[in-house]
């Protein structure tokens, strides 16, 4: 089976000034050096060029929460993916839940802005994932597959093996709910068949997919057990180094 590559990525969402996240990262970095997993953190806009500047390692990579799908023009207070790179961001989360739930955005949007980060060589790390609804109703399969399929319209498979995939249920955001290793691997397998469905099995063992929802140092290392997870994707626990230095350092976790 192909080895996938191992991420363990940090999402800030609107949180830390430029300060703070200076001495995060210089607090973090020597284990970030250290590591053999790539590490991202999607960080507020105004801090990419600044991180991006001063924080270069082989296994750190600074990307984006978000893009528009334009190149450019008239869209007060949006960015593209052509300046998110003219400052050194390497990835841009793209469909995350903060984005689908509360700005109202469409799998046919995100597509768009899949696949203009793809033309302007950013990665997109693509997130999709059900509600506590959609799961209970036994939906779950039926959105991850019109999520993964509507944002991924018209992708290749050589696009597609430039990208990620983040599972994350909604339920398990920012909630202190984790999904069950269990829970999280069989969301993980499906959506990897999908893409061997659709785009072929060299890219379905090739893709990274991480998983994201409260993940914390406490279940980091049994998440990362899972056959299918190949990654986290963390929002509280990223914002201070001691506890993301841990989850960087999963694998020295006793349980
Ligand atoms: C996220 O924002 O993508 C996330 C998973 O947040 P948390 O880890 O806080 O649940």
């Amino acid at each position: 089976m192909a080895k996938r590559q191992k991420v363990i990525a940090g999402n800030w969402k609107m949180h830390k000034n430029l300060d703070e996240a200076m001495q995060f990262f210089k607090e973090i970095m020597p284990i970030v050096n250290e590591c053999s997993d790539k590490v991202y953190i999607a960080a507020p806009f105004t801090h990419l060029k600044t991180l991006c500047d001063n924080f270069k390692s082989s296994n750190l990579v600074i990307g984006a929460q978000n893009m528009n799908d334009a190149s450019k023009g008239a869209f007060t207070g949006e960015i593209s993916a052509f300046m998110l790179k003219d400052v050194g961001a390497k990835f841009v989360l793209l469909g995350h839940s903060e984005r689908r739930h509360i700005f109202g955005e469409s799998n046919e949007f995100i597509n768009k802005k899949v696949k203009r980060a793809l033309t302007d060589n950013l990665q997109p790390v693509l997130c999709i994932g059900e509600t506590l609804e959609e799961r209970e109703s036994g939906h779950m399969k039926d959105v991850l597959q019109s999520q993964l399929e509507d944002c991924l319209n018209s992708v290749t498979a050589d696009q597609l093996n430039k990208m990620l995939i983040a599972y994350e249920p909604v339920w398990a955001i920012g909630t202190g709910v984790t999904a069950t290793a269990e829970q999280a691997e069989e969301a993980h397998r499906f959506t990897r068949k999908l893409i061997e469905n659709k785009w072929g099995k060299d890219i379905s063992d090739l893709i990274p997919i991480l998983y994201g929802g409260s993940v914390t140092p406490d279940n980091v290392k049994i998440l990362m057990e899972q056959v299918d997870i190949d990654g986290v994707l963390v929002g509280g626990a990223s914002l201070k180094s001691d506890s993301f230095a841990k989850i960087i350092n999963y694998q020295t976790i006793k349980v």
